[in-house]
């Protein structure tokens, strides 16, 4: 591509509406443009990026034995309805009206059309197991559209979906989908992790997802350093460490003026907060019913933990309003002589085995001490429902546990029957008898991934793409174009390239050198060819983006030095 043909229009200004690093350089390069908030045109530089990971996202799951397919867009509203999710679905999923006033949604993902597929087609054992993916624009009306690409109301994803005999067939599957996860990421030149994520009321190890390791990140991820342990900070634990247990002792009333918060509290009666137990309340928002949860003093209560626990839609602190309504006194509550029995209560590990603790005394400026849980009081649901802390020590090695920034861009989830069952996803198995199937869902934001890449790889003069996905690997300079040594020089190295499948771009522009060369970082081709005054001797200059390193060469080598070169960065 010549420069001067290309449809690249930089920006020197940060555009005022880009927040994150990956969207402000999108623009600035002339990759993307916004047409509605959470929705972007691709243009051609962008768009050839885009391909890339989607060529490799491609290439990875045909080899992996997945089926591409192409489902629609616009959905009927009845298949919705079906799953039950067209009500749980909420705000977030786009809908419209066709001329006969029914009713159709803008596909956010794609379960319900494969479940539909899938079981009018197979009906026998001897067809499964089967695995069919699509690359497709996806459409969610996100509460808050932002970053660029990404978290975007329109996106590029490429969702795959497994169907199964058995268990061991999905988890054979899943296993399959974890290894291509992993090649894809590593091909696209990315750092990132695997991360055990929520799944859910069903628990498990059912769910992980690959985040892309970028400071900017809006997930934190929970690793350790004695094994391979991580975890999204979601559904991350770790191992419990009470104090020593001690003899059970008689529960006095004390009073505890001035102790608004635990940390006072544990304070003034000179104990640590880990023999303090915090009591809070909760509202189910799906059925309105509330929860006392019980945590140690020190720990904060991780809310998808708890929402998974009481299997709620959504969970929310009560309000004060709410807690006086239900005889309660706000920063006194405990369940200990818990008046209000329509109140379930919900304990975290760390409280059973906590012998002797602090719980509020039901009025003000009073405690009870020396509580024990069994003796004084139960829990109607025991679980696990801290969020974990940095140093912390890892549930599964003696390591200690660390925290980092990640992008989730992959997903891969056991589903299980959830979707079968609803739509009555069933086969024949060797007995003749009806069984549902079992399925797996795999998904990769393409976009999103593509934005990570750069909330990875940037310096304060633009985009460094990994080779892999970089719109064009190299950018030949010629840095006077009236001089005719050196166009002829550069027009010869770009077509060896080209003639190399090498995609490359050639910077024919009637501009100074240094204006070119601050294209050219902003952009981020991985190398940049200059040729300048040497032209006539046939050396011209190699710089590498990524390490500014700058290497004089002759015309000769030069095509092979950038072979090597791609195979390192
Ligand atoms: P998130 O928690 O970020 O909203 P999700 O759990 O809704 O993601 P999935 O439904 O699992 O995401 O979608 C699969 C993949 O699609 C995600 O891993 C992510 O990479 C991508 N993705 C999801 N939502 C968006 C979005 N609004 N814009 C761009 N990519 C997205
Ligand atoms: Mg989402």
């Amino acid at each position: 591509m010549k420069f001067s043909k290309s449809y690249i229009k930089t920006l020197k200004e940060t555009p005022k509406e880009a927040e994150v690093i990956s969207h402000i350089l999108m623009l600035r390069a002339g990759m993307i443009k916004k047409l509605a908030s959470g929705i972007y045109s691709y243009l051609p530089l962008g768009y050839k990026a885009l391909k890339k990971v989607e060529n490799i996202v491609r290439e990875e799951m045909d080899r992996a034995g997945a089926l591409e397919v192409h489902m629609p867009v616009i959905q009927p509203a009845e298949l919705w309805q079906e799953s039950g999710r067209w009500s749980v679905m909420g705000p977030e999923m786009f809908r419209l009206k066709d001329r006969h006033e029914r009713d159709f949604v803008l596909g956010p993902t794609h379960e319900e059309v494969i479940t539909d597929i899938v079981r009018s087609d197979i009906s026998s054992y001897k067809a499964l197991p089967v695995n069919l993916y699509q690359i497709q624009t996806k459409f969610r009306d996100e509460r808050r559209p932002r970053f660029g690409l990404m978290r975007g109301r329109e996106f590029l994803m490429k969702d795959a979906y497994s169907f199964h005999t058995s268990q061991e067939s999905l988890d054979e599957e899943f296993e399959n989908m974890r290894e291509t996860y992993s090649r894809i990421f590593t091909r696209c030149g990315l750092k990132f992790r695997p991360v055990e994520a929520d799944s859910g009321a069903i628990g498990g190890n059912g769910s992980q997802e690959f985040h892309v390791l970028a400071e900017s990140g809006e997930d934190e991820i929970i690793y350790s350093d004695g094994c391979d342990y991580a975890a999204n900070i979601e559904t991350a634990t770790s191992k419990l460490v009470n104090p020593p247990k001690e003899e059970e002792k008689e529960i006095e009333l004390v009073h505890t003026p001035d102790s608004p918060t635990i940390e006072k509290l544990a304070e003034f009666l000179n104990i640590p907060l880990t023999r303090t137990v915090k009591a809070l309340l909760y509202k189910d928002l799906g059925t309105d019913e509330f929860y006392m949860v019980l945590i140690r003093g020190d720990f904060d209560v991780n809310e998808i933990k708890l929402k998974n626990a009481i299997n709620a839609v959504a969970v929310e602190m009560a309000t004060d309003e709410e807690i006086e309504n239900l005889g309660l006194i706000k920063g006194y509550i405990g369940p200990y002589k818990l008046a209000n029995d329509k109140i379930k209560i919900v304990a975290d590990l760390s409280v059973i085995e906590l012998s002797n603790h602090v719980t509020g005394a039901h009025q003000k400026d009073y405690h009870f001490v020396n509580v024990n849980y069994g003796r004084d009081y139960k829990a109607d649901i025991i679980k696990d429902i801290r969020t974990v802390k940095v140093g912390e020590t890892c549930p599964k090695s003696d390591g200690k546990l660390h925290s980092a920034r990640g992008i989730e861009c992959g997903h891969v989830f056991k589903l299980g029957t959830k979707y079968s069952e609803a739509l009555k996803a069933t086969y024949l198995d060797k007995d003749g008898k009806t069984q549902t199937m079992i399925m797996g869902c795999y998904g990769i934001g393409v976009s999103r991934t593509m934005a990570a890449a750069i909330e990875q790889n940037y310096d304060e003069n633009g985009i460094i793409w990994p080779v892999a996905i970089a719109p064009y690997v190299v950018d030949i300079i010629p840095a006077n174009v009236k001089n005719e040594a050196q166009t002829s020089l550069a027009e010869s190295i770009y077509q060896k390239l080209k003639a190399e499948n090498i995609d490359v771009m050639l910077d024919d522009r009637d501009e100074k050198p240094g204006f070119k060369f601050k294209d050219a970082d902003l952009i981020g081709f991985p190398f940049k060819v200059v040729v300048g005054k040497r032209a006539e001797e046939g050396i011209v200059e190699l710089k590498i983006r990524k390490t500014g390193e700058t290497l004089e060469i002759s015309k000769d080598e030069v095509i092979n030095k950038i072979k090597e070169l791609m195979l390192k960065y």
